[in-house]
C-alpha cells in the first residue's frame, strides 16, 4: 500500500517526508523494511500472470521491493520527475543509465571535471566496447556546441563541479543537446533536489549518488536514475536484468534520509556561505570557490539555477601543498577524508588525493593547485568549524 504520494499540490518539503510513503496491512506509522530476496504466490495461476506482466506484483527483489519502491516515489516526486529506479550505488546508476542510452559507435560530449570513476568509467569501460567520450569546460556553451558529431547520443554533466564548483548552465546545455537530437544526463549529487532540480530546467534524466547527501549520514551506498517514464522504463529493464538493484535495508535508511534533506541542505548551505565569506577575507587565503559568493564567475547563474551555493566550499592557501597540509593535519573537529554529503563536516587535499593519480601537468591546468583544499560543510555549528580551520591557517 502507498500513500500521499501523488497529491499535487503538497509542497516539496512535505513531499520529502510523505511521498510514497508505505506501510503493511499492520499500518505501522514507521515505513516498512521489507527486508526479503522474493515474494510468495496465493497459486500457480498467479504466479503464471506475474511472469507474464498480466498483474502487477512483487516477485523478486532484483525487479522490484516495496521499500525501494516507496524511495524511489519519493525521490521521483522530489526531483519533479515522472519516474526513478534505484541503484546500488551512484556509480552503478551512471553505469546502467550509460549502458541502457548507447551503443557501439556511439558518443558522449561530457564535461571535463567529473568524479574519478566517472571519468574512468567514461574513458575506460565505455571506451572499450567502442562508445567514444569528447570532454569539455562545462561552462563554456560554445564548447560543448563544437564536441558534437553526428553521432553523439548523450551530454552528461555534474554541477556545480567538483572540487572547484563551476556551475554549468543547465538549460542551455539542454537545447543544445535537443538541437541535436541528444539526451542530456545530469549527475545532481552536489545540490540534491532541495538545492536544484535540473529535470524542471530540461535535463532528461538524473543521476544521484544517494550515498552523498539523499542518505546525509554517511550509511549506506546507493544511487538512482530519474525521469521520464519512457526513459526510466529503459533503464529498469537493464537494471532488472544485469543486476545493480538496491537492496532494500539501504532504500529504508535512505527514506529517512529524505525526510531531513531540506532542513539539512539549507543550513549545511548556510554554513559553507558563512565559512566562504570568512575564508575570503582571510590573510592566508588566496582565493574561494564558493557559487554563493558574489566573486564566484557563475554566481549569476547560480542564483538562477540553486536555491542556495551549496555545502561544498574550496579554496586556496598561500604556500601551496606545505600550507595546505598544515590547515588538513590541523584539524581537531572536521574529519580529514575525501568523502562528503554528510552531517559532518570533511576536508581533503584534493591534489594528493582523489586527483593524486592525475599528471601534475593536467592537475595543474585543471586548476586543482598544490595549496587548494575541499571542505564539504556539515551541520556542525559555523563557529566551530572556523576555529577549527584557524588552527592551521595562521
Ligand atoms: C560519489 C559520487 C559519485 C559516485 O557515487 P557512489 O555512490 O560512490 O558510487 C558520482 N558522482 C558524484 C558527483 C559523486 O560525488
Amino acid at each position: 500500500m502507498s500513500v500521499e504520494t501523488n497529491i499535487p499540490e503538497l509542497h516539496p518539503e512535505t513531499l520529502a517526508i510523505r511521498a510514497g510513503r508505505e506501510t503493511s496491512e499492520y499500518r505501522e506509522h514507521s515505513q516498512s523494511l521489507h527486508l526479503t530476496s522474493s515474494f510468495t504466490y496465493e497459486s500457480a495461476e498467479q504466479a503464471a500472470a506475474m511472469f507474464l506482466g498480466e498483474i502487477e506484483g512483487y516477485t523478486y527483489s532484483r525487479f522490484t521491493n516495496p521499500t525501494v519502491t516507496a524511495f524511489q516515489q519519493r525521490l521521483a516526486v522530489m526531483e519533479g520527475a515522472e519516474r526513478a529506479i534505484a541503484t546500488s550505488s551512484g556509480m552503478a546508476a551512471i553505469q546502467a543509465t550509460m549502458l541502457t542510452l548507447l551503443k557501439a559507435g556511439d558518443h558522449i560530449v561530457s564535461s571535463q571535471s567529473l568524479f574519478g570513476s566517472t571519468t574512468n568509467l567514461f574513458s575506460g569501460l565505455l571506451a572499450k566496447f567502442g562508445v567514444e567520450t569528447s570532454f569539455v569546460d562545462a561552462t563554456d556553451l560554445a564548447a560543448w556546441q563544437a564536441a558534437v558529431k553526428p553521432n553523439t547520443k548523450v551530454f552528461f554533466l555534474e554541477t556545480p563541479s567538483n572540487p572547484l564548483t563551476e556551475v554549468a548552465d543547465i538549460a542551455a546545455v539542454a537545447d543544445i543537446a535537443h538541437a541535436h537530437g541528444a539526451l542530456l544526463v545530469v549527475d545532481n549529487c552536489f545540490c540534491s533536489p532541495a538545492l536544484q532540480q535540473p529535470i524542471k530546467l530540461g535535463a532528461d534524466l538524473v543521476v544521484h549518488s544517494a550515498t552523498k547527501y539523499l542518505d546525509g549520514h554517511g550509511r549506506v551506498l546507493g544511487g538512482a536514475v530519474v525521469g521520464g517514464d519512457a526513459l526510466i522504463e529503459q533503464v529498469y529493464l537493464h537494471v532488472r536484468t544485469a543486476g545493480p538493484t538496491l537492496a532494500p535495508f539501504n532504500a529504508w535508511v535512505l527514506l529517512s534520509g529524505l525526510e531531513t534533506l531540506h532542513l539539512r541542505m539549507e543550513k549545511q548551505s548556510t554554513n559553507a556561505l558563512e565559512l566562504a565569506k570568512w575564508l575570503e577575507a582571510h590573510p592566508a587565503v588566496e582565493k574561494v570557490f564558493y557559487p554563493g559568493l558574489p566573486s564566484h564567475p557563475q554566481h549569476e547563474l547560480a542564483l538562477r539555477q540553486q536555491k542556495s551555493g551549496g555545502a561544498v566550499v574550496s579554496f586556496v592557501v598561500k604556500g601551496g601543498r606545505a600550507a595546505a597540509w598544515k590547515v588538513v593535519d590541523g584539524v581537531q573537529v572536521i574529519s580529514r577524508t575525501a568523502n562528503l554529503g554528510d552531517v559532518k563536516s570533511t576536508i581533503t587535499h584534493p591534489a594528493s588525493t582523489t586527483h593524486a593519480r592525475v599528471a601534475p601537468e593536467v592537475r595543474l591546468k585543471a586548476g586543482i593547485e598544490e595549496g587548494l583544499i575541499r571542505v564539504a560543510v556539515g551541520l556542525e555549528y559555523a563557529g566551530d568549524l572556523k576555529t577549527d580551520l584557524a588552527r592551521g591557517l595562521s
